[in-house]
């Protein structure tokens, strides 16, 4: 789904700017991690925020060519974007989707044996279409359990009615350092695949690529690292996709000893300079990164120079420092998180992770892709 509205530049108090160069570049990177697998890209939850229709076409133009949503909506605006692409829904197979799935050659993940007897009966009837089988190795969510898997492997004319076209499983843990986690849902992967001879395999996220060889087998599903996020010095060099602006309104003096915004709980220590900026909560930007007395908050970027956020973040708009900026002023554009702020530190400041941020981006930015 992409963001029908989009307001002009020029009446937008917020803009997001989408670098689909920087993308492509991402997954390019991406790829060569993945070896001799196939690099696929996961496009879910509106390409990570910024836009499936533009993700899409930008990726199939770098040579992707298989592409993984969580819904129908956005399976269908992939499908749009790459008519000839591979298409697969995480979230597998609602009751009596099969006829809608196939119409528009989307590809299921089975991930329980319900699914996987609808879609069966579907192809008896029909013989279209193709599915995936999602095993469930450790993450106790979607996919079929491991002893689910082998009584399905051993019933072959199932498999035939069937037909996999991949067989996947998702790590729980890929990106957290140390964990032995990874390594064991590895090795039960290893031995449930063997029962599924001939069929592709799939099962590193973007973190699981990191882990190495070992987990690349047929296909990788690399998704946040396509977009910038997670970057950390032990991962490749990745370049930032979108870049999150909020304008201001206006910039005004606040005497030390007052209090700025909601609640009052930020007051300020001198004579301030404080502007205030066209973006807040509604817009993605979580309300627990505002600052107050007791705890410093986010940081903006404003014309090369950094500003600290002063009091609570509300729904439509901010509050930053800017005394130690002279020449910031009504109408400029100020960075929430893009090549300044890494969207990775934005969200730690909120307490939570770039895939959040990324995905809670609102609906009234100004939508400008560049770079394609
Ligand atoms: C979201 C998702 C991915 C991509 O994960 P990232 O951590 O964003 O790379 C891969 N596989 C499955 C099943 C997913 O749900």
């Amino acid at each position: 789904m992409d963001f029908a509205i989009s307001p002009a530049e020029t009446l937008a108090s917020a803009r997001l700017t989408i670098d689909l160069g920087a993308l492509a570049a991402n997954w390019r990177t991406m790829r060569e991690r993945s070896g001799r697998a196939e690099a696929g890209a996961v496009v879910k939850a509106n390409a990570y925020g910024v836009g499936t229709g533009p993700a899409v076409r930008a990726l199939a133009a770098a040579g992707c060519r298989t592409f993984f949503v969580a819904s129908f909506d956005e399976a269908q605006a992939a499908r749009d974007a790459a008519p000839k692409a591979v298409v697969y829904l995480l979230n597998g197979l609602l009751p009596g989707s099969a006829a809608d799935l196939s119409a528009l050659d989307l590809r299921p993940v089975l991930g329980s044996l319900d699914e996987v007897a609808e879609w069966a009966a579907w192809r008896r009837r029909t013989n279209r279409g193709a599915a995936a089988i999602h095993i469930d190795t450790g993450m106790n969510r979607l996919g079929l359990t491991p002893d689910e898997a082998r009584a399905l492997a051993a019933d072959r004319d199932l498999i035939a009615e069937i037909g996999p076209s991949l067989l996947m499983s998702h790590l729980a843990s890929a990106d957290i350092a140390g964990s032995t986690t990874s390594a064991r849902q590895l090795a039960l992967f290893r031995e449930l695949r063997r029962l599924f001879p001939g069929v592709p395999a799939s099962l590193a996220n973007s973190a699981g690529i990191m882990l190495g060889p070992d987990y690349h087998f047929e296909l990788t599903r690399p998704g946040i690292m396509l977009y910038g996020a997670i970057a950390s010095p032990e991962l490749p060099p990745l370049l930032p996709v979108a870049t999150a602006e909020g304008r201001i309104l206006l910039v005004r003096d606040v005497p030390a000893g007052e209090a700025v915004g909601y609640g009052g709980e930020q007051t300020m220590v001198r004579a301030s300079r404080i502007a205030t900026i066209g973006a807040g909560y509604a817009d993605g930007y979580h309300r627990v990164a505002g600052s107050s007395d007791r705890r410093p908050g986010g940081r903006v970027a404003i014309r090369g120079g950094i500003a600290p956020l002063v009091g609570r973040v509300s729904m439509d708009l901010m509050t930053a420092d800017v005394t130690d900026l002279p020449d910031v002023g009504r109408g400029d554009w100020v960075e929430l998180f893009g090549p300044t702020i890494p969207v990775d530190e934005a969200a730690a400041v909120a307490g939570t992770i770039g895939y959040e941020f990324l995905t809670g981006l609102g609906r009234r930015y100004h939508r400008r892709y560049v770079g394609a």
